[in-house]
């Protein structure tokens, strides 16, 4: 009965686990312990340009490698990690993970790829966050336009000041904001006036069948022509198959990532994957 859409993502897994750990240990998980005993992995994913066919960055992607279960998905554990206040600690660990492994692409000339950090609006009412990042650039001597903060949407009026605060000041610092899953969650278009974007995720949602479905083609090509109009970035989700990027060029998307491109992987296959040439997509 678990109906979460991510559980279908890790078929290897055996799912009768899944409900097990996540009905009974994630509850009683103390997920600082998971910190401290350093169980927390990233993943990283490439996004790929389209004209160039290349990998110009990785979105990094939690994964808590646990003692008996093995690799766990966020999922599993983020709104846990949010409902007891941990997200702020972990989130200070990702951030700087994240900037950690980005200066050993820098050391191997891989200066231009791009880091992309999920982040939480709950880390973002912290009003220091930004100095954290301020702090990690220049503790791993990284570009801040090499960064990318990815934040979900929500609704405008709920947020505290110190969110739009930090995502200024981080904007100032010369990072770039993405709205992630854009179009799914609350889809409120005011967050596109308000917050300082500088780029939208287009959700797995409408790419899955865009080959076959006319109404998330039409809300797709809607969407990057809004994006386009306001001078912002576009990123497709979730692409599995060649087809989707023929239609994503077609409506002038040239970002974009999914599993056609490459899953999640640890830090070191990224390494070789920079090595390789580029992907053959004609
Ligand atoms: P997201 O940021 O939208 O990340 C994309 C998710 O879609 C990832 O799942 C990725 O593995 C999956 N995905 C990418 N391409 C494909 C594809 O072609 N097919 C399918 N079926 N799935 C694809 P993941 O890693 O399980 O992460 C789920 C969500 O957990 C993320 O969604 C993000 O909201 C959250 N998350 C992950 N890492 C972090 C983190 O470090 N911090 C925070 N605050 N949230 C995180
Ligand atoms: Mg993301
Ligand atoms: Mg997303
Ligand atoms: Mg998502």
């Amino acid at each position: 009965y678990c109906q979460k859409d991510s559980c279908k993502k890790y078929e290897f897994f055996n799912f009768d686990m899944y409900l097990k750990v996540a009905m009974k240990e994630i509850e009683e998980m103390d997920i600082l312990n998971a910190l401290t005993d350093k169980e927390f992995i990233l993943y990283y994913q490439p996004q790929v340009n389209l004209y160039t066919n290349r990998i110009y960055g990785f979105e990094a992607l939690i994964r808590w490698d646990h003692p008996l279960y093995g690799l766990l998905p966020p999922f599993l554990f983020i709104d846990k990690l949010i409902e007891n206040g941990a997200i702020n600690e972990v989130g200070k660990w990702i951030m700087e993970e994240a900037c950690r492994q980005k200066k050993i692409w820098n050391q191997l000339r891989y200066k231009d790829i791009i880091v992309s950090v999920n982040v939480s609006i709950e880390q973002l009412e912290d009003e220091n966050f930004h100095l954290l990042i301020k702090d990690l650039l220049k503790k791993f001597n990284i570009k801040a336009s090499s960064l990318n903060i990815e934040i979900t949407e929500h609704e405008p009026y709920k947020l505290q000041k110190s969110v739009i605060n930090n995502l200024k000041e981080i904007k100032k610092l010369g990072a770039r904001i993405y709205l992630d899953d854009f179009g799914t969650s609350y889809c409120y278009l005011n967050n596109l006036c308000v917050l300082p974007v500088d780029g939208i995720k287009i959700d797995k949602f409408f790419i899955d069948d865009i080959e076959k479905n006319k109404k998330k083609y039409i809300v797709t090509k809607q969407t990057i022509e809004l994006a386009n109009q306001l001078g912002i970035d576009v990123v497709a989700e979730g692409i599995e198959r060649k087809e989707q990027i023929d239609y994503l060029k077609e409506i002038g998307c040239y970002k974009a990532q999914g599993y056609f491109f490459g899953k999640p992987m640890p830090f070191d296959e990224t390494i070789s994957i920079l090595e390789n040439t580029s992907f053959e997509l004609n």
